[in-house]
């Protein structure tokens, strides 16, 4: 597909739309099959030292009630993760990257390697530097996801602080492939000023760096961060269905651009419809992450405005996950830890 292949696919409707699916389907089935992996995501605190523009839980959001977890009420959602037999754990928090900080999340990578030696751990933490994610890996973690929010620098800088650096990203996303960590990017679709070029960038920003998984989604504002403008809202409120199908469209398009590489379904896609992760399976995703995090911090997790099972459970969300994935006629396994096959082509089999 040439630049205006990708540009007229990402905005496809009604039949150019479910041809694009069908083709990133006939894709998945070739490459992967019909697997669908899981990843219980542990949402262990909020607390953050940055200030992205989008974000709920962004430092100066004082409305936050902030929270870090102990290692029991960890340890807790560990066991839930096994019992359940989801095979990989995502452990997600705010950035923070005090000695204190950078010490608990060496312990806890540690701990989970121990006690759970068969799950895959994947970290969701933010940027560090080359040395501390180094321990991070042999500790344990075996991937590392960083979303790069956007390629294309005149955006990054309206969506961040001047003390926010796209090079600083870039570089860390290189240094974890340089680690052999499996390595997952992302961006956000529907951005204030962000248009279609932009978000092709991003897609062939992904093809040249050549990650082994993603995990992107739409962008869903929150009233209390300084993207919210009144402008902003009613915007985004007039351009939720676009803001939907281009996401879906840019999973099916990554299918085809990197077809062995791992695809989550962003939990941010439930906001615009109740089953839009389903349908991000459909599209060509292969990964989806119930949330384990306790309920009494869900609220306190807000990145995004109206965050889907705010009131449920880990044990909900298991059912709900399980069955919705059968309906879309994919085949849920449990069990594994489901790395991507483009990691175990790139570095012949190791994990
Ligand atoms: N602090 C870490 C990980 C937690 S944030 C980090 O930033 O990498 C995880 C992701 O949430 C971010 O990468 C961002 O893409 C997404 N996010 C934040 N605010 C959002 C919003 N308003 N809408 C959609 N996604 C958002
Ligand atoms: Fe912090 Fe991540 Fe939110 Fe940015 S996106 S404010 S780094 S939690």
């Amino acid at each position: 597909m040439n630049h205006r292949d990708l540009k007229r696919h990402l905005k496809a409707t009604g039949n150019l739309q479910q041809e694009l699916f069908s083709e990133a389907n006939r894709i998945r089935q070739q490459e992967i099959g019909t697997n669908v992996y899981f990843r219980g995501i542990i949402e262990f605190s909020n607390i953050c030292e940055k200030n992205c523009y989008y974000c709920g839980i962004r430092k100066n959001n004082q409305k936050t009630k902030r929270y870090l977890m102990n290692m029991e009420e960890i340890e807790k959602c560990l066991d839930f993760i096994q019992e359940s037999n989801y095979g990989s754990v995502v452990l997600q928090s705010g950035e923070l990257t005090t000695p204190k900080a950078k010490e608990f999340l060496l312990n806890l990578v540690e701990f989970t390697h121990k006690h759970y030696p068969e799950m895959g751990i994947t970290l969701s933490c933010g940027e560090f530097d080359y040395d501390f994610l180094k321990q991070l890996k042999k500790a344990g973690t075996h991937r590392y996801l960083l979303r790069i929010e956007t390629s294309v620098s005149s955006l990054y800088k309206k969506l961040h602080p001047n003390d926010h650096s796209l090079a600083k990203r870039k570089q860390c996303l290189e240094n974890l492939k340089k680690l052999d960590y499996q390595v997952g990017c992302g961006n956000m679709i529907g951005l204030p000023e962000q248009t279609l070029d932009d978000i092709i960038s991003d897609l062939l920003f992904f093809k040249e760096m050549d990650f082994d998984m993603f995990g992107l989604g739409p962008y869903v504002i929150h009233q209390d961060t300084p993207l919210a403008t009144d402008e902003n809202q009613k915007w985004w409120h007039e351009n939720k269905e676009n803001i939907f199908n281009m996401t879906l469209n840019f999973i099916a398009l990554l299918r085809i651009l990197i077809p062995t590489c791992n695809i989550a379904a962003a939990t941010a896609l439930d906001v615009f419809r109740p089953d839009g992760r389903i349908m991000a399976l459909k599209a060509g995703a292969n990964v989806i992450m119930p949330s384990v995090t306790p309920q009494k911090y869900r609220n306190d997790y807000l990145l995004y405005q109206n965050k889907p099972c705010v009131d449920g459970n880990a044990e909900r969300c298991y059912r709900c996950i399980i069955k919705k994935t059968r309906s879309a006629h994919l085949n849920p396994v449990l069990g594994e830890q489901g790395n991507a096959l483009h990691y175990l082509i790139r570095t012949n089999g190791k994990t």
